[in-house]
């Protein structure tokens, strides 16, 4: 999608600080972080919502939660905990519309969400 702020971090046309790239998927760090450590993991390729994922997506789907599991590693959150959230649509807070994953951690995280 040519007007995809992610699609073009995916594709290294806007500067985004990546700290994992696979054939599939790339994590970066969230321009106005929530936590100490908080990335955005994404699928290359353009998917605008859950709600547009297909049956096929299931091995992409996963290899966001294996990414997740690799960068949580990484940055030393994977002990203590980490939260995973993927919000869908505009009731739920998304605001940039090609699917990510948010990995927030180095805090403690409140239950229930806001
Ligand atoms: P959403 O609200 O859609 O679940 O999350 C979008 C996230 O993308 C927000 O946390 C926001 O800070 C982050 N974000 C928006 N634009 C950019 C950008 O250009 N670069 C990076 N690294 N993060 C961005
Ligand atoms: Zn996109």
């Amino acid at each position: 999608m040519t007007d995809c702020i992610f699609c073009k971090i995916a594709a290294g046309e806007i500067p985004a600080t990546k700290v994992l790239e696979t054939d599939d998927v790339v994590v970066f760090r969230d321009l106005n972080p929530q936590a100490p450590t908080h990335l955005l993991a994404i699928p290359r390729r353009h998917i605008a919502t859950i709600n547009d994922l297909q049956d096929d997506d299931a091995g992409l789907v996963g290899k966001l939660y294996l990414a997740a599991r690799q960068v949580a590693a990484d940055e030393g959150i994977a002990d203590s905990g980490y939260r995973t959230v993927m919000n869908c649509r505009e009731g739920a807070g998304q605001t940039v519309f090609h699917i990510h994953l948010h990995i927030l951690g180095g805090r403690p995280m409140a239950w229930p969400p806001g």
